[in-house]
């Protein structure tokens, strides 16, 4: 596949390569530069076997930028968007999110995978660390969506049946690990809160056995590492410290109240967080995360987080709250910057242990977006870096291509009826809101 007359941005730099062409070999970047050579195709100049019948695509002047990447999502909560709205995490929890979440069928999993599988693929996100139940239902449909997926089977310490769930978990995590090039498997511990210590030693030793990462959620509110300290005589991320979870290449979703000690033992581990300003800014919860992370030299993603707390699942939203959220908190209007927000767009797949991910460079995956600059926010386009923090919007997306193939054509799926998703979810949260009086499915109290 050649691309060519595509404005190339390095997104670690914010600059561009007017005229420039991408040749994709399978499912590698094989070749990238500027000039005539993409039109002039047959030569063999670009570096690959040029075939009589390979796919050009003609960007018309188009960004051609890397794949977005959403380190901490629940895919499969995009039907439960609005469903809960202006309330305190824990009436979020307890009162909505963990009653809808007990009526969810597996057959929802899918359909609400999908959902969320589209709305990433269209606004330019290629891959997702995914975080949540009946897993083998989303592994189905991020198949069927042709994205790229971390995706983990969320366990409980707590609660009725946490053995047979953890078993489950271990069985789901055995049979899907090498099922799909594409689809990497974590272990999904809840969070320190809901999984005791000798329940997270269980989960390390697993997927230890196994050869998985983690992904779990860690501090995400001050009254979470308050109780903590009061129950543990320590914070969270020195709980999973001691259990052994905090090591290379686990993901943490939040970490959004880690201390400056906290934050030293996460980089020494290397483990990574995903940071989810959207949902912290619900909570009316400011603080300098980002900043305070960033100098201390964590390796960082940002994640969406559900649908239910973010409202979206587009990751440059997600970026332009985590940019106002760093000058708010600090008060100071050179954090945040465009250079230090920017790149956190793409680093969840390095985070996620892909190679060169992020990058539109020879060896990189054919993980690409191509966005139209031809609407009223991105012009004039004097910086290419301030509009695509700021001014993007979603319908800018014109093509993804995801591990060489094209998956989303002029903002559309090219082979998943849209109307057909948006029937069924609307179906199925429907169904779901008839059980409003039940009990939630556990009990946050963090
Ligand atoms: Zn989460």
């Amino acid at each position: 596949m050649l691309i060519r007359n595509a404005s190339i941005v390095d997104l670690s730099q914010g600059t561009v390569t007017d005229d420039g062409f991408c040749y994709v070999d399978g499912s590698t970047i094989a070749s990238v530069g500027s000039g005539s050579i993409g039109k002039s195709h047959g030569h063999g100049r670009h570096g690959g076997a040029f075939r009589d019948n390979e796919e050009i695509i003609d960007a018309d002047g188009a960004y051609l930028i890397p794949g977005l990447v959403n380190l901490h999502a629940h895919t499969a909560m995009a039907p439960l968007r609005g469903t809960a709205e202006d309330v305190t995490p824990e009436d979020w929890f307890n009162r909505h999110v963990w009653i809808f979440e007990k009526n969810l069928t597996p057959q929802d999993v899918y359909w609400g995978t999908l959902l969320g599988a589209l709305e990433m693929l269209t606004s330019g996100v290629t891959c997702v660390a995914d975080h949540y139940f009946h897993m083998d239902h989303a592994f189905r449909a991020f198949q069927r969506s042709g994205m790229r997926a971390n995706i983990a089977q969320a366990v409980f310490g707590v609660g009725d049946d946490t053995e047979q769930k953890l078993q489950d978990a271990i069985a789901f995590t055995e049979e899907y690990h090498h099922a799909d090039p594409r689809i990497t498997v974590s272990f999904g511990p809840h969070s320190p809160y809901l999984c005791p210590p000798e329940f997270l030693r269980k989960i390390v030793k697993e997927a230890e056995r196994i050869g998985v990462r983690m992904h779990t959620h860690v501090s995400e509110t001050a009254k979470q590492v308050a109780q903590s300290i009061a129950h543990n005589g320590k914070t969270p991320v020195a709980v999973l410290k001691d259990t052994g979870v905090l090591r290379g290449g686990s993901l943490l979703a939040h970490a959004y109240h880690a201390t400056d000690e906290d934050m030293t033992l996460i980089r020494e581990s290397g483990a990574v967080v995903a940071h989810c300003p959207t949902t912290y800014m619900r909570f009316g919860d400011m603080t300098d995360f980002l900043p305070r992370a960033q100098k201390t030299g964590l390796v960082l993603g940002l994640g969406s987080d559900g649908a239910a707390s973010n409202s979206t699942m587009s990751l440059f939203r997600t970026a332009r709250d985590a940019a106002l959220l760093a000058k708010l908190a600090t008060g100071n209007p050179e954090e945040g910057s465009l250079g230090s927000v920017l790149p956190l767009l793409t680093s969840g797949g390095r985070a996620l242990g892909l190679p060169n991910y992020g990058e539109v460079r020879p060896g990189a995956p054919a993980d690409l977006v191509l966005i139209r600059k031809n609407t009223p926010a991105m012009n004039p386009g004097y910086s290419v870096a301030a509009d695509l923090l700021y001014a993007i919007q979603e319908h800018n997306v014109d093509t993804v291509i995801v591990d060489g193939k094209i998956v989303v054509k002029h903002g559309r799926h090219v082979s998943i009826d849209h109307k057909t998703v948006y029937d069924k979810n609307r179906e199925l949260v429907e169904r779901i809101a008839q059980h409003t009086s039940d009990s939630p499915m556990q009990v946050f109290n963090g």
